[in-house]
């Protein structure tokens, strides 16, 4: 039997484990490394500062835990005037940004956490506000997930660096989306997730700048250069890196894209102001790059979001009320609630994303959906 057929699955290209030796397991490797440096290339970094892993959520938890040890390490016990390390977020982070920013909280490290202004931003200036000689590490998203509010992150991580702090940001959100370099933004580490992009779920990458050791997260074998250990899933890295070439890696096809989702976006945005019920949930004026071209955020006085997203389900019309990342259960919108709107408002969140595969017929269907929504519920 040719070696290569050893494991069954072991013929694919792929399939081997990269860290063997034998030849399957070389030809893995060829193809992760491959995949590394597509994905680099489409990142605007080197391919020596991608960790890949299992998604967003590990890669931001690696960063915000592994560069406080990091500071702790460095700085020594004694090395904070306040006692304890300090780190800087914002209160409408995802949940895999915030958690492990409790879990730090719970072991002494102070956790400021910043409330956006009214339009879902976090400012340089009140950045600035809130730092200090002990923050030691600044989490701030590039683009939020349920309004799809766009940080100036390469502006927040400058006034990070001027005493000295690192900075990290999720673009889970924004890669593929709107322009992003890893590099131009000057931060000094970002969170990645393929399905984000359409490619396959259950794998991400963290971008940190060289030279900045992170401890590890996950230990073990000391794969990806001791960074994060385990076997590598090869196949989720090569289909990440294609996903990213695909789109991301070609400005003028991102931009194209970007306009048309722009486009969609602004009508349905208008769509919603023939609705007293309805309000946006965001200033997003036509055109408009402060917001992610793909996402509409509505909320509707007198109207669940659980029973709105049940009903258009039954259309075949798949909306959110929050995250779909996070819990089923909704209540009252933690990002509604955080940009200050109250009442059965903060109930009624409705969040409409586009993708690309999503066409302006898409639109239509969705909008008689709602109509008959909007008829049925009285509104
Ligand atoms: N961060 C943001 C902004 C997200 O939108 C998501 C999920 O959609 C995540 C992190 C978690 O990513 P993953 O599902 O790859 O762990």
């Amino acid at each position: 039997m040719a070696p290569y057929m050893v494991g069954g699955v072991a013929n694919l290209a792929y399939g081997g484990n990269a860290n063997s030796l034998h030849s399957v397991g070389r030809s893995a490797f060829a193809a992760m490394e491959q995949a590394r440096r597509d994905l680099a290339g489409c990142l605007g970094c080197r391919p020596d500062e991608l960790v890949f892993t299992s998604g967003a959520t590990e890669s931001n938890n690696m960063a915000i835990h592994g560069l406080v040890e990091r500071e702790i390490e460095r700085r020594g016990k004694h090395g904070f005037e306040s006692g304890s390390p300090h780190v800087v977020t914002c209160s409408i982070e995802h949940e895999a940004v915030l958690e492990p920013m409790h879990v730090l909280e719970r072991k002494g490290v102070r956790v400021t956490s910043l409330a956006p202004d009214a339009g879902g931003f976090i400012s340089p200036q009140r950045l600035r506000e809130a730092m200090c000689e002990d923050t030691v590490l600044v989490s701030v998203m590039t683009a939020n997930n349920e309004i799809g509010a766009v940080n100036l992150v390469g502006e927040l991580a400058a006034v990070a660096h001027e005493t000295g702090a690192l900075f990290h940001t999720d673009a889970t959100q924004a890669f593929g989306k709107i322009a992003f370099s890893c590099s131009e933004s000057g931060v000094d580490a970002a969170s990645f997730s393929a399905h984000k992009i359409c490619g396959p779920k259950g794998v991400g990458a963290l971008y940190l700048r060289k030279g900045l050791k992170c401890p590890a997260y996950m230990r073990g074998g000391g794969q990806e250069s001791g960074a994060r250990s385990g076997t590598q899933n090869v196949v989720g890295m090569v289909g990440f890196a294609a996903a990213a070439s695909a789109l991301a890696g070609n400005a003028e096809r991102l931009e194209a894209e970007a306009l048309r989702l722009t486009e969609l976006r602004d009508d349905l945005y208008s769509f919603f102001r023939g609705y007293s019920n309805v309000q946006p949930s965001v200033p997003c004026d036509r055109g408009s790059r402060d917001y992610l071209p793909n996402i509409v955020h509505v909320n509707i006085d007198g109207l669940e979001s659980e029973t709105a997203i049940l009903r258009l389900d039954r259309e075949g019309i798949c909306v959110s009320g929050g995250s779909a990342c996070s819990s089923k259960s909704l209540g009252a919108s933690r990002i509604l609630t955080e940009l200050g709107v109250t009442g059965d408002r903060a109930m009624g969140a409705l969040r409409i994303s586009m993708g690309r595969y999503t066409t302006a017929e898409d639109i239509d269907t969705f909008k008689r959906a709602f109509h008959r929504l909007m008829e049925w519920a009285g509104l």
